[in-house]
């Protein structure tokens, strides 16, 4: 049987296939066991008609190699297709999105030549499972879903991945300032999961200024692991304050499945004319390198890239007039880092990875205590567009409902009170949040919200949706109104 590991290759669109074939040849001079599967994704896949850009076969080969390196595609403008990554990320689980950014001053232009971080993103929740509605003229909503067990598993990856590759600290990222019940899960998970790493540092930014340091302050972070919507955000600040958003590569990855690529696009208005940096792939490459157990690979490829880029051997995106000493194309810029295999870089600090390891890290949940959940109440929102939409108005119909006991207690408009005792300068939108409950907040049963609904239905109420209250061993699961 061949000691070769076999991952499934795809030459992408545009740039995709220069920067690919450059890749392998400097992976196999290397010395990389590796055999390849090729498959067709992208544009011509998703021009025969197949919205996910990728062939049924390509499946198949994914499932059977569990490794993926992949080229960028050019996404078809217009509606219809779906994005590749996100179908590749969710149909494979792969719920860890990996972002080293790292600076290589002077040879690539940085204000921060100390930058050395990771961006451990959540890959598959957050406002990213698409789940949206219109419900009235006027509003539309997105859903945010954060689950326990998702966000342990990233968080409990981070510091993992700190473990391994010897990191010191890792930083969660969330606004939990404002979203107490979905970023505090994941702000809450990650202490109590650092309570199991001690050796590790640990702290906690709220997104907003976390990003600001970032821009400002990059060289203070090491790991930083955060949700889905912030990781995607952050990841391409540190990618651009470092220098190198077209030399970034990037892992995604999953309990069995990974895929590794350049964090940059299929650059159409450069394909075929050999001037693409091929850069961002290899960095990709040798993270996969390390994945699948060839770290001297990976640390053979990744001195030589370093000592290349010392040299001063540089594609024109990176090249500077007075520091680089040859500008060259893409195969050239290949060669140059083949020709340099078993060099270290002598000014940057030379790659060194662990050379025990190994497979996908093993990722285990902590057992679910499950709590008493207690249904309180109910929101029932409505589209109302009338009276001149005075809250008052409402408020005095929807009393008309209080049924079996369920009493209207309070009505917001956008987050915001409005009745009983709203601020007349409150706007007021025509999607309305109608919340009721029993008197002293007594347990409510689904005959009483059923018995509700009806009374609504009957008064001339559009209910757009309900959404029950509930508590949690007597803690209440919802969040307040503004003004409350
Ligand atoms: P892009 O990253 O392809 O290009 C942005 C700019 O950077 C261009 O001027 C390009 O010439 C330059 N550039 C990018 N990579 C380079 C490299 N390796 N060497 C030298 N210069 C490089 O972004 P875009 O133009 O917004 O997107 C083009 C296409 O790529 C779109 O169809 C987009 O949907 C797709 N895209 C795909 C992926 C992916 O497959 N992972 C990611 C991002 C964008």
């Amino acid at each position: 049987m061949s000691s070769k590991r076999k991952i499934t290759v795809a030459y992408g669109d545009g740039i995709g296939p220069e920067i690919m074939k450059a890749t392998l040849n400097i992976l196999e001079a290397a010395g990389a066991q590796l055999e390849y599967d090729v498959i067709e994704i992208g544009e011509q896949v998703y021009l025969k008609g197949i919205s996910s850009g990728m062939e049924p076969g390509a499946f198949e080969s994914l499932k059977e190699t569990k490794i993926f390196l992949k080229s960028p595609i050019t996404t078809p403008q217009g509606g219809g297709f779906k994005s590749l990554n996100v179908t590749t990320r969710t149909s494979f689980g792969l719920f860890a999105n990996v972002r080293p950014c790292k600076a290589y001053s002077p040879y690539i232009k940085t204000h921060y030549p100390e930058t050395d971080l990771v961006i451990i993103r959540e890959n598959e929740e957050d406002l990213y499972a698409g789940i949206e509605h219109r419900q009235t003229q006027e509003v539309v909503q997105s859903l945010k879903l954060i689950s326990r067990p998702g966000s342990e598993k990233i968080i409990r990856y981070a510091f993992e991945y700190a473990k391994k590759y010897g990191r010191k600290k890792v930083t969660c990222m969330t606004k939990d300032n404002i979203m107490k019940l979905a970023d505090g899960l994941f702000h809450k998970t990650f202490d109590e999961i650092a309570k199991e790493y001690p050796n590790i540092q640990t702290d906690h930014k709220i997104i907003d200024i976390g990003s600001a340091l970032i821009a400002e302050r990059p060289q203070t972070f090491d790991v930083i692991v955060t949700l889905n919507l912030y990781g995607d955000i952050i990841s391409d600040i540190a990618a651009q304050v470092t220098g190198s958003v077209g030399l970034g590569g990037s892992a995604n990855v999953g309990e069995e499945v990974a895929m590794f690529e350049a964090i940059h696009g299929s650059a159409p208005d450069i394909a075929g004319m050999d001037m693409a940096n091929p850069s961002g792939l290899l960095n990709g490459a040798v993270m996969m390198l390390v994945h699948i157990g060839q770290p001297d690979v990976a640390e053979k490829i990744a001195n030589a890239w370093m000592r290349t880029l010392e040299d001063g051997i540089h594609t024109g995106d990176i090249y500077q007039e007075g520091l680089s000493s040859k500008k060259v194309g893409t195969q050239e810029f290949a060669q140059a880092i083949i020709e340099r295999l078993g060099q270290k870089p002598v000014n940057m600090i030379p790659t060194v990875f662990d050379k025990s390891a190994t497979e996908p890290m093993n990722i285990k949940l902590s057992p679910v205590t499950k709590s008493k959940k207690e249904l309180i109440g109910v929101d029932v929102f409505v589209d109302w567009d009338e009276d001149g939409r005075d809250p008052n108005a409402i408020g005095e119909k929807l009393r008309q409902a209080d049924a079996d006991g369920l009493k209207l207690t309070l009505i917001t408009n956008r987050g915001v009170k409005v009745f009983p005792g709203g601020m007349r300068e409150t706007f007021c939108t025509d999607h309305w949040r109608c919340r009721f409950q029993n008197a002293g907040q007594s347990p409510v049963s689904h005959a009483q919200i059923l018995d509700l609904m009806d009374q609504v239905a009957k008064l001339g109420f559009d209910f757009i949706k309900t959404e029950n209250l509930y508590s949690f061993d007597g803690v209440r699961a919802y969040s307040l109104a503004q003004g409350e």
